[in-house]
Formats: C-alpha cells, structure tokens, sequence
C-alpha cells in the first residue's frame, strides 16, 4: 500500500484531519526537531518561498515561534502589524492580504479576534487561484491548531514509543481545566486527542464550561477532582479575560480556589503525571508557580520548543501540499 500524501494547501481547523494526517506531521515533525538539535539548526527547504504573518490580536509565542519555524527553513518573512498598516487608513483586511499575495506570497498565517477570518481568507486565496495556503495561528474562540498540533506531539513524543505516534495516547486521561467557552486552544485540543483515542474530561465553572461541550465526545466536570482522578496528562488553559463580555466569575480568588491547580490537588493524578500550558500563565489564578516551574512536573518549555518543529512541518507539507482536483 503507497503511503498518502499530504494533500492540504490550507490549515484551518483540526476537525476533519484523519488519523494518517496527525502521523504525517508527528513524522515530519520529529525530523525537524531533529534539524533544531544541529549546530546549524537550519536547511534550505523553503528557499524563495513568502511566509507572511498577518496578527491583528496580540502574540508572544505563536508569532515569534512561526517566524522561527519559516527563518530555520530559509523562506523570506513579512510581517504586519494591524497599528502600523494602511487598515488604519481604511483598507480592509482582505485588501491587506491581497496585497501580500501580490508580492507573490506563499503563505499567510493569520491570527485575528473574530472566528472565521483566515477562512475568509483562505476562500479569497482560493477563488483568486493564488495557490497560496492559510494557517489559522487563532481565531477569536474557535480554533488554534497549532497549538493543538504542538501539544500533539509533545504528548506523543513524552511517551517512550519512537518515533512519537497517535498511538502512544490510546486510552490516556487527559484533563482540560479552566476556560473552556472562550478557549480556542480546548476545540482544537479535543479534536487531536479524541483522534488520537485518548478520553478528554473538561472541568471548570458551569459558566465556562458548558454542558453542550459534551457533543465533541467528552466528558463534562464542574468539579476539578473527578477530572484529575488518575489523568496521564493536564493541561491548564488561562482566564480569556479580554473575551469575557460578562460576569462569568465572582472572583478570581474565589475561581483559584476551586479550580487553581496545586500540587496537591495534582496528587490525586497518575504517579508521574505532566502538566501543559499553552500560555500564557496567570500564576496564581490557574495554577500555583510551583508546579508550572517544576521541571519534573511540567512540559511546558518543552512545548514551547517543539512548537517551532511543528510550524517548520506544517509550513514545508503545506508548501509542498499535492492538491486533488
Ligand atoms: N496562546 C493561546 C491562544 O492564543 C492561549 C491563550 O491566549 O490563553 O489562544
């Protein structure tokens, strides 16, 4: 049987990517981690491509971390930043990317406040007949699938089976604690871990964690210790403050109280338990500083690394994506 190739010029969302996709980037990925452990981290494989970054929502890891991910692989970067842009003189977002894309762009990956808008784009891209590939780096409340992807294969990779596959999450718990209702980071994460055969149980308050969840095939806790009961792995998800319109929380003491996670509470866990963060953390509010800076305890730092292998794998297999039709 010949192994199927990649065949996706667009990364939108997690929702409909097969189990043979997932192992396609793990596999791509772990040979680009392989790359970043070189004493020159860097091959030419994009040479001559575009890679623009169109981030009209704020951004420490996720840019910086694509902007790595194209530079390692030799493709030219473009940048935008909506405060200094001609939107400030009234050009629209898609005119904005039709201008990169005249510049003969390869790819644009686009973070925007409202859920839709790369998918706006990709479709303009599509209809022009560009060629040129979106990648959703987080929109509003819907999806990041890179994030997901990242923690994907940090998951996988924690896992003594080489090299990292979908199979070492069969039947693991995991424990998705915090804001469910405004976190795109959940949706995506659902999506990869249930492909993967893993159980996903979500806790939180019952305003941020709503019942209707359960329809993605998880199972619901508006009380943190059933979700811990021996989980494998925890991922912890921040306060969305900024996407908070109303009172979802009488305070952010009171929501430490019960459903910050401590290390005691991370005792009633698998031994060995890990604990993720897409960050950024709010210490103090979902978890103590103690437990994220324990490095036998938290995977963070290694998610924040393997995040540039994953950009670099999905940057070169959306590159060079074979298009059906
Ligand atoms: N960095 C992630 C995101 O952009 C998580 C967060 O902001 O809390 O969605």
């Amino acid at each position: 049987m010949s192994t199927p190739q990649w065949h996706r010029r667009h990364l939108l969302s997690l929702a409909d990517l097969e189990p043979w996709e997932y192992e396609i980037i793990l596999q791509t990925s772990a040979s680009f981690a392989e790359v970043l452990s070189r004493p020159t981290p860097k091959v030419p494989t994009l040479q001559g491509r575009v890679v623009a970054m169109l981030f009209f929502e704020a951004s420490t890891r996720t840019r910086n971390s694509f902007e790595l991910a194209a530079k390692r692989l030799s493709a030219d970067t473009l940048n935008f930043s909506p405060g200094t842009s001609a939107l400030n003189k009234g050009e629209t977002i898609l005119d904005t990317a039709k201008t990169l894309l005249a510049m003969n762009t390869n790819l644009l990956v686009i973070r925007h406040q409202y859920s839709g808008v790369p998918q706006q784009i990709a479709q303009e891209c599509d209809r022009l007949g560009t060629g040129a590939g979106v990648i959703n780096a987080g929109d509003g409340q819907h999806e990041h699938p890179t994030q997901a992807l990242l923690d994907l294969f940090t998951l996988c990779s924690h896992h003594p089976a080489r090299p990292p596959s979908l199979t070492a999450l069969q039947g693991c718990k995991i424990a998705i604690v915090g804001d469910i209702l405004h976190s795109r980071v959940a949706r995506s994460n659902i999506y990869s871990l249930r492909a993967a055969g893993a159980t996903v149980h979500l806790a939180g308050p019952p305003t941020l964690v709503p019942r209707a969840w359960q329809e993605l095939g998880v199972a619901i806790h508006w009380e943190l210790a059933p979700a811990l009961k021996d989980a494998h792995f925890v991922m912890a998800l921040r306060l969305q403050k900024e996407r908070m319109h109303q009172h979802f929380l009488p305070s952010l003491r009171e929501y430490h109280r019960e459903y910050g996670l401590t290390r005691e509470r991370l005792s009633l866990c698998q031994p060995g338990v890990k604990l993720l963060h897409p960050g950024p953390a709010n210490r103090g509010v979902e978890l103590t500083s103690d437990i994220i800076d324990d490095p036998e305890l938290s995977l963070v730092s290694q998610q924040v690394s393997n995040g540039v292998a994953v950009r670099m794998a999905v940057l070169y297999l959306l590159s060079t994506a074979k298009i059906k039709g």
